[in-house]
């Protein structure tokens, strides 16, 4: 921002706020894209998601707490099933995973990925089919292969050498023959923050295909024959907007499944090219609908085969940020705001880096809104902190909040359904937040809150 519009914003950035936050925009307006989907503004002011206040909402759950909407993440679920149908949907668990959520998913027809045994204890006792669980990651232990060839998962995704023959013996004991698929690495950098992209070489997930471990590691598989080799997998990344990356992988990825065919004769059934699928967590983020990933990656995969000369195999996707990600916001109370004349404003919520550590590990950006009234002050340029004990405890970077925020005003950020709770800590000692389903005017607890008894039972010093 230039010296002289700076006159019109209290507390501003000066040169240092992004330039697409330096104009001012409505503190009060609700942008679709940023909410779930029954999330309004109501006359009075406040929000209401699922036909509850979120006054009511924070009287009776305390804040901070993260809100889910449960038509919206139904709505979300059935999109993408009915966009990719005839392809198999696997929700990422870990983005965000609680017997509730799980319900949702099998009830919604969906798959389940998982990546430790936690995660296939909290699938189990829900009670989802094991036939429908994927289970990735890059070392499982035997005991986590035990439980999952035990409890007869569907798929077990394979990441190295050592987790195959780990695999085959559990498989020749136990007398069962897994179906598990190759995670090759593709060597596309998705379009996204360096921690979080995942198929490019220099990194831990997978067998490299342009080293020739990935063809080496499913001839392997196809040779021993204990276990079922069902396909292969590749997974490029997080928060994508660009299609392009899914393009180049599958590419790469049906030429192995070409070359695997014509050194031993077996045209693999099963593709899956991952999650990944970019979320609006500002209004510079225009994600792609359900409908239209679906067609476009459709397209891909039909071009790419027939360009191999292969079969359509059955394509599977593993969203977990896209399902999740936006059904969910996170309702704080403003405890202390102060303005550091001339430098910025910095709004305190009762939360931060504990239970959204994303701004930290990421450098990622959300948007926040007061949530529990409308206001006719002028807009400042904000950053909203957390309470912990580190100068890097950001919530929000940047956000134009009014002017008269003050200590008791609810803050809503949305966009933290994914990768928030499930990224929770306890530094400080802060309890983690309960997590709250709302629907048709009425709420419920499906994760409770964390309470000091609870971090005390585990300190038996
Ligand atoms: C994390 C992950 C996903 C889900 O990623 P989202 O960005 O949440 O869609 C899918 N597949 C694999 C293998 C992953 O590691």
């Amino acid at each position: 921002m230039r010296a002289h519009e700076a006159g019109a914003l209290h507390g501003d950035l000066g040169q240092r706020g992004p330039a697409w936050l330096r104009t001012p925009h409505d503190v009060n307006a609700l942008v679709p894209q940023l909410w779930p989907r029954t999330v309004t503004r109501s006359e009075a002011g406040h929000l209401e998601i699922g036909g509850v206040s979120v006054a009511a909402l924070a009287q009776e759950h305390g804040t901070p707490a993260y809100l889910l909407d449960e038509d919206d993440l139904r709505s979300r679920c059935r999109d993408f099933a009915g966009a990719f149908a005839g392809a198999d949907v696997y929700y990422a668990g870990k983005s965000f995973l609680c017997k509730a959520v799980v319900r949702v998913i099998d009830e919604e027809g969906l798959f389940l990925d998982v990546c430790s045994g936690g995660e296939l204890a909290v699938a189990l006792a829900a009670g989802f089919p094991a036939e429908r669980i994927g289970f990735h990651g890059n070392n499982k232990s035997v005991s986590e292969l035990t439980r999952a060839v035990e409890a007869g998962v569907g798929r077990i995704i394979v990441d190295s050498i050592q987790e195959i023959d780990r695999l085959s013996a559990l498989a020749a004991e136990a007398g069962t023959r897994p179906k598990v698929l190759v995670r090759v690495t593709v060597g596309v950098e998705a379009h996204t923050h360096e921690f979080i992209a995942t198929a490019h070489e220099d990194q831990k997930f997978g067998f490299s295909l342009a080293g020739g471990a990935a063809f080496q590691a499913a001839v392997k598989i196809l040779d021993e024959d204990v276990l079922e080799l069902r396909g292969l997998h590749s997974h490029i990344g997080s928060q994508i907007f660009d299609t392009s990356g899914f393009e180049v992988a599958a590419r790469r990825v049906l030429e192995l499944q070409a070359q695997i065919r014509d050194a031993r004769g077996v045209e693999l059934p099963d593709l899956d090219l991952g999650g990944g699928f970019g979320i609006a967590y500002t209004t510079q983020d225009d994600p792609s609908s359900a409908g239209d990933l679906a067609k476009r990656i459709n397209k891909i995969v039909e071009s790419e085969c027939e360009a191999a000369s292969l079969r359509k195999p059955r394509l599977s996707i593993e969203p977990g940020r896209a399902i999740v990600g936006p059904s969910v916001f996170t309702l704080y109370e403003v405890g202390t705001v102060k303005d550091l004349d001339g430098l910025r404003t910095y709004v305190s919520v009762d939360g931060g880096m504990s239970d959204n550590i994303r701004t930290a590990l990421y450098d990622a950006s959300y948007s926040a809104t007061v949530a529990g009234r409308a206001s006719a002050a002028e807009p400042i340029l904000a950053r909203v902190v957390g309470k912990h004990c580190e100068s890097g405890d950001i919530v929000v970077k940047d956000e134009f909040l009014p002017a008269d925020v003050q200590p008791g005003d609810l803050l809503a950020v949305p966009g933290t359904g994914a990768y928030c709770r499930s990224m929770a800590s306890n530094y400080n000692h802060v309890p983690r937040p309960p997590v709250v389903a709302v629907r048709d005017g009425a709420s419920r607890v499906i994760v409770r809150r964390e309470t000091e008894d609870d971090l005390l039972a585990l300190d038996v010093g």
